[in-house]
Formats: structure tokens, sequence, C-alpha cells
């Protein structure tokens, strides 16, 4: 069972629990993207049982009426495993989220997988002509080479600052340096995007900036935010725009707990007030 402390952060251990929590955010008007905790699987049957698990959370959310999608990433369903297993479970679930008009998106992890994940998302969303996602990262040096290349594949992009620790010879190391790196990335996409950005992100002053970009050319764009992350200007935000709140579940809570507890010393604190219970 999740303890109260790490509820915060995790939608629970079931399907049912993640649909649950899916209602409530609804109910605030906010829109779910549901992820199955688990990562960097070398076992097939694993990162099998990953896809199908996802298969059975798109079954379960037809008919629910639930603004609701998925999100994956690729070492979950296979990619340690070898490319083939991730192509063959990725189509897996795209095929159920085809039945029941499902988003899907694909996360983005550490660089050596950058090549593999765009390949496949570049292929599967062509062929569907839409209806997926993947996850670009600021601080990257290729992303820009990256957002050049998806411009004119159908989709969409979540752009991040990057939360995995890259070698210097690919990634920007300066908070500042990813600042404004992501600021331009977002000028980019704004003015070349016609299927939509995601601002994969909880900095104010990057949310201001695309609303202003929002702003002067129309193009469509969503604000998404982890769970227990600014819950409060997630309600507020989506009072004017649309507003995706990542949501992740499953009984491996405890290290995606861990990472965002330790996060900021904002979480640590709110973590350390529980544990004391004030
Ligand atoms: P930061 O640069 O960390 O902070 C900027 C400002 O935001 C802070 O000064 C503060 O004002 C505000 N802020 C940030 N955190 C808090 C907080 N806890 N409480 C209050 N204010 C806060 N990374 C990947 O590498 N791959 C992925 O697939 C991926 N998917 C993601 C999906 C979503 C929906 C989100 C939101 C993030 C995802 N990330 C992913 C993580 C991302 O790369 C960053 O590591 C993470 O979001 C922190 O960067 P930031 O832009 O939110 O803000």
């Amino acid at each position: 069972m999740i303890p109260p402390i790490a509820r915060r952060f995790v939608a629970g251990e079931s399907a049912a629990a993640a649909l649950e929590h899916a209602r409530e955010c609804n109910d605030r008007d906010l829109k779910v993207i549901l992820n199955l905790l688990g990562e960097h699987y070398t076992d097939p049957v694993d990162a099998d049982d990953a896809a199908r698990e996802y298969a059975t959370l798109l079954e379960d959310l037809a008919g629910t009426g639930l603004d609701a999608c998925v999100s994956v990433k690729p070492s979950q369903i296979g990619l340690d495993v070898s490319e083939t297993r991730f192509r063959d479970n990725l189509g897996t679930i795209i095929d159920r989220a085809d039945e029941h008009d499902r988003f899907v998106w694909i996360d983005m992890e550490d660089h050596t997988t950058t090549d593999a994940t765009l390949d496949a998302f570049e292929e599967f969303v062509t062929a569907r002509g839409g209806g997926m996602g993947v996850c670009l990262q600021a601080n990257l040096k290729r992303t820009r080479e990256d957002v050049e290349r998806l411009a004119d594949v159908p989709g969409k992009i979540r752009l991040v600052k990057g939360a995995y620790d890259e070698p210097a010879t690919v990634a920007y190391k300066s908070k500042e340096r990813v600042d404004e790196v992501y600021g331009q990335l977002l000028d980019y996409a704004f003015e070349h995007y016609d299927d939509g950005i995601a601002v994969g992100s909880h900095d104010p002053v990057m949310i201001d900036r695309a609303r202003e970009l929002h702003d002067e050319h129309g193009t469509p764009f969503e604000i998404q935010m982890l769970m227990g992350v600014r819950e409060d200007a997630q309600e507020e935000l989506a009072r004017e725009y649309d507003v995706w709140q990542y949501a992740p579940y499953g009984t491996q809570w405890f290290s995606y707990f861990s990472r965002r507890a330790m996060e900021s010393r904002k979480n640590a604190l709110f973590a350390l007030r529980a544990v004391l219970g004030r």
C-alpha cells in the first residue's frame, strides 16, 4: 500500500486507482496522462507484461468518458531488450489506442535511446496520421535538429528541460543555458508546428512565454505538469488552457516518489513535514 506521503505524487498501485484519480482530475478540469511505473526491463517477459497492461488500461478507459491518455517509456516496453521488441510492444499499444481513439505519448529517456525512440515515433505517427506525441529534451544539444525534423511530421511534441544527467559532450549542463535553449525551442515550435505543442514544465517563466507565443501565432498548445507539483497552478491554468496532469501509478512507486520528493527543496520539506506529522 502506498503511504499518504507518496500519494501526493502517485495515483495508486492499480489501474482502478489510476482511473479513479483520472476522474477526480477531470472533475477539476484537468485532463490526465497515465503512466505505468517501471523502466529498464531487460527480461522480455516484463516488457511484454507492461505493454499488455497498457493495452488493458486502454480497454478499461474505453466507455468511461474520461479525458485521459497514456504515456509509455521505451525501456519499459522492450528497448533494453531490442529495438524490435520495443516496436512490437509499441504496436500492440497503438493498435488498442486506435480501437478506442486514445492518444499515446512516448516519454524520452537518456540520450542513448533518442534515435531509436524518434525513429519509432516517426514511423508509427506517420502511419497513424497523428494521435501520438513524443517528448524532446532541451538539455540535449541535438534537440534543435530533432524539433526541426518533426515539424512536418504529424503528432505533437512535449518539450521538457530534460531529467537525465547527461555527459557534457551531448548536453548543456548549466540551468541557465538549458532555460535559454528551452525558450528558443518554444519560439521555433510555436512558429512551425500546426498539430500542437505540449509545454512539459512547471516553470512559470516558460509557461508565460508559451502563452505569449500562443497569442502571437495561434498555435494550439497544452500545459503538462506532474501530479503533486504546482497543483494550484494546474487548476488555475485549466480555467484558460488545456492542462494535462501526468499521473504515474503502479507497484513500482518507491523510486519515482523518492526522485520527486528530493527534486526540490520544497518537495523535500513537504516530505519531512509529513514524516514529522506537521
Ligand atoms: P525547473 O527548471 O525544475 O524549475 C523552474 C521553476 O519551476 C522553479 O523555479 C519553480 O518556479 C517552478 N517549479 C519547478 N518545480 C517545482 C515544484 N516542485 N514546486 C513548485 N514550483 C516548482 N523529462 C525527461 O527527460 N523525459 C520525459 O519524458 C519527461 N516527461 C515529463 C512530463 C511532464 C508532464 C513533465 C512536467 C516533466 C517531464 N520531464 C521529463 C521532466 C523534465 O525534463 C524536468 O526535469 C522537470 O519538469 C523539471 O523542470 P521544470 O521545467 O518543470 O522546472
